[in-house]
């Protein structure tokens, strides 16, 4: 898979990339992380999240217990478009069969969805990442969790807080997710039969 994504040259980014770069992480981990394309460091190194944006990342996932070898990391786009700009609809049409293959392979129990980019692939129609940003969108038992993306809380320090937050609501629902289920409630013990009252002789049978 990587093998393919590496090779590919589907759209126009495969001509300004140094390398594509398909995702780090356990191959069946159970949280998937999905931004929006490389930058210029991801570019280079050929991971994921490895720049200003990625040392975010890395401090978000520590601050609910996870790390980098607990996701599965990668993007909508394997490329870096030009300059950063945000992706072309056809660049994203020519790379989407990438991540389904992605998701079908990882089957994870939960993605993170970072950014507006990733929302609009990922869940389209839900409304913008503002609005729904914390919130949960089960998907064939999946839960899609929507963020903002760390580079945005990086541009506007005010976001922090609520990407914070989001991160946190992540946690509540791995917490509740990987709870061991309850207990089966043991049954009500059957009322002991009352002791039968000798009966009159006036309720005998008569016989
Ligand atoms: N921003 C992204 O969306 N993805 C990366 O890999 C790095 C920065």
């Amino acid at each position: 898979m990587h093998a393919r994504i590496r090779a590919c040259t589907l759209c126009g980014l495969h001509a300004t990339r140094t390398q594509a770069v398909p995702g780090t992480g356990p191959a069946h981990a159970q949280i998937m992380i999905v931004g929006e394309a490389p930058g210029a460091n991801e570019d280079l190194q050929g991971k994921p999240f490895v720049g200003q944006a990625g040392k975010l990342l890395d401090t978000l996932l520590a601050r609910i217990g996870l790390s980098r070898e607990d996701v599965f990391i990668t993007n909508v786009l394997k490329c870096r478009p030009p300059m950063n700009r945000d992706p072309m609809p056809n660049e994203a049409e020519a790379c989407l069969p990438f991540l389904r293959r992605q998701f079908a392979i990882v089957r994870p129990k939960a993605v993170l969805v970072l950014g507006r980019h990733a929302l609009e692939r990922m869940l389209p129609g839900v409304g913008s990442i503002s609005r729904v940003h914390g919130q949960i969108f089960m998907r064939s038992d999946v839960a899609f969790m929507p963020c903002y993306h760390p580079a945005a809380a990086l541009h506007n320090g005010g976001l922090l807080a609520d990407l914070e937050r989001d991160f946190e609501r992540v946690r509540e629902y791995l917490d509740r997710l990987l709870a061991p289920p309850e207990p089966e409630p043991e049954p009500e013990p059957a009322p002991a039969p009352a002791a039968a009252e000798p009966a009159s002789q006036s309720e005998l049978p008569l016989i």
